[in-house]
């Protein structure tokens, strides 16, 4: 596997354990890259000439494959620069206009003024969000004067799914939720919460920055109305993020952004809007970003998603065992690993957690234990995690994190155990 990526073939020492932050690049991304600033380089939707066209084409075919990686149709997919940026999309533009996720009725002139998020409303998310699924909902809720409310973690790191019926009411407009927590592993019932949300007509919106990277997604099956999913995860490159919306919600939206690009039709005095995509993609795009990613989808659709997420469950099983042997060593969200622990039969009952294990180790600061763990050449996330609230429910002040991908091994999971000990040795004697 390390041969596949070229950065992991050059640090042969190099024990990479931070995928949840970043996921490192195979040679087929790094190669289409390249090959597009050599052969293809123009800009796109804008040239008559033969290598516009070119590019033009590439572009809107790796739209295509995105699409289709996630089961959605080609024009519900808009590029942007990452999760972050998709849900600042999303609450600039509801906060203009927010469409009906349920009915025709709100749709009508009449009821136009429904069509605004009015004083009292409610955003629900999740205590176990990340800082960018979180901080844009609290700019609009000061904005509009809405009401931001958290389904509340179990003891187990679950989702309080008796809190968050009672939650979910008819003042609910806006309901938004990772996917699997980057911090505590959880996979959360997405396809639940979405039928929830529609029986109050709110809106549905999932961040997968760390599900679409290691699982199976079908948009149709989660039933959600958006999602947000960031290339640079998954094997694809800096810079280049995937929103998919349904197209019907999209088309009633509200530009982002505005300029060259997402309009049709302009006068010194007012604009017409392009169709949707284009709509929410102003400016020149990050058309290399998005062949880039086209060419990750391919390289993981080559391995297979279904086996990228055996091996994350077992790697992430292996890593649980040996992590939960060290009496020292606490770890964060759900005790049950994965299908096989809760159904030896081995049927179809979904994985509980995601690649990933945070922990904490009583009496060294997290980042002693990062520290500690490069000295052995492992690169492991230490702090907040890009979720301060989370750990502050928790009541520690950080944790540590190993995440891991379809290159990690059970090899570099013992190195992990090894440097820890050492980290132990080292504090406690
Ligand atoms: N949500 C989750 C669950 C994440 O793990 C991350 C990245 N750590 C993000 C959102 C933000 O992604 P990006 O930095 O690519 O915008």
């Amino acid at each position: 596997m390390r041969t596949q990526i070229p950065l992991l073939e050059k640090y042969p020492q190099l024990i990479y354990l931070d995928t949840a932050a970043t996921a490192q690049k195979p040679k087929e991304v790094i190669d289409a890259l390249r090959k597009f600033y050599e052969e293809s380089n123009a800009n796109v939707h804008r040239g008559i000439y033969t290598l516009a066209q070119k590019a033009t084409l590439e572009y809107e075919t790796a739209r295509e494959t995105i699409a289709n990686f996630i089961g959605a149709q080609r024009e519900e997919i808009i590029f942007t620069r990452g999760t972050t940026d998709c849900i600042n999309l999303l609450a600039i533009s509801l906060a203009k206009k927010i469409p009906s996720a349920k009915s025709e009725k709100n749709k009508t002139k009449e009821n136009k003024t429904e069509a605004q998020l009015q004083k009292g409303d409610e955003i629900l998310l999740t205590e176990m969000e990340h800082h960018s699924n979180l901080v844009p909902w609290q700019q609009l809720a000061k904005e509009k004067g809405l009401v931001v409310k958290f389904i509340p973690i179990t003891a187990q790191g679950t989702l309080n799914m008796t809190a968050a019926k009672e939650l979910i009411t008819i003042k609910t407009k806006i309901v938004s939720l990772t996917h699997i927590s980057n911090v505590l592993g959880t996979i959360n019932p997405v396809q639940e919460i979405a039928a929830l949300a529609h029986t109050v007509g709110a809106l549905c919106i999932v961040d997968a920055a760390q599900s679409v990277p290691h699982m199976p997604v079908d948009i149709k099956k989660l039933g959600c109305d958006f999602l947000a999913f960031s290339g640079h995860k998954m094997c694809g490159p800096t810079g280049i993020g995937v929103l998919w919306g349904k197209k019907e919600l999209l088309e009633e939206m509200e530009p982002f952004h505005y300029g060259g690009e997402m309009i049709q039709e302009v006068s010194f005095t007012d604009a017409q809007w392009n169709e949707v995509p284009w709509k929410f993609e102003a400016g020149t795009p990050n058309i290399a970003g998005v062949i880039g990613l086209a060419a990750a989808v391919q390289f993981l659709q080559k391995k297979g998603m279904k086996e990228i997420q055996k091996h994350g469950e077992d790697i992430t099983r292996y890593a649980y065992k040996k992590l939960r042997a060290m009496s020292r060593v606490q770890i964060l969200g759900p005790e049950v690993l994965i299908s096989e622990d809760i159904d030896p039969e081995g049927s179809q009952t979904p994985a509980v957690r995601g690649a990933l294990v945070s922990f904490t180790v009583a009496g060294i600061h997290p980042h002693d234990v990062a520290e500690i763990c490069n000295r052995y050449g492992l690169a492991v996330r230490a702090g907040y995690q890009c979720a301060m609230p989370l750990h502050k429910k928790l009541g520690i002040n950080g944790s540590v994190r190993a995440s891991f991908y379809f290159y990690t091994t059970t090899k570099e999971i013992d190195a992990l155990v090894q440097a820890l000990q050492d980290a132990e040795r080292i504090f406690h004697g």
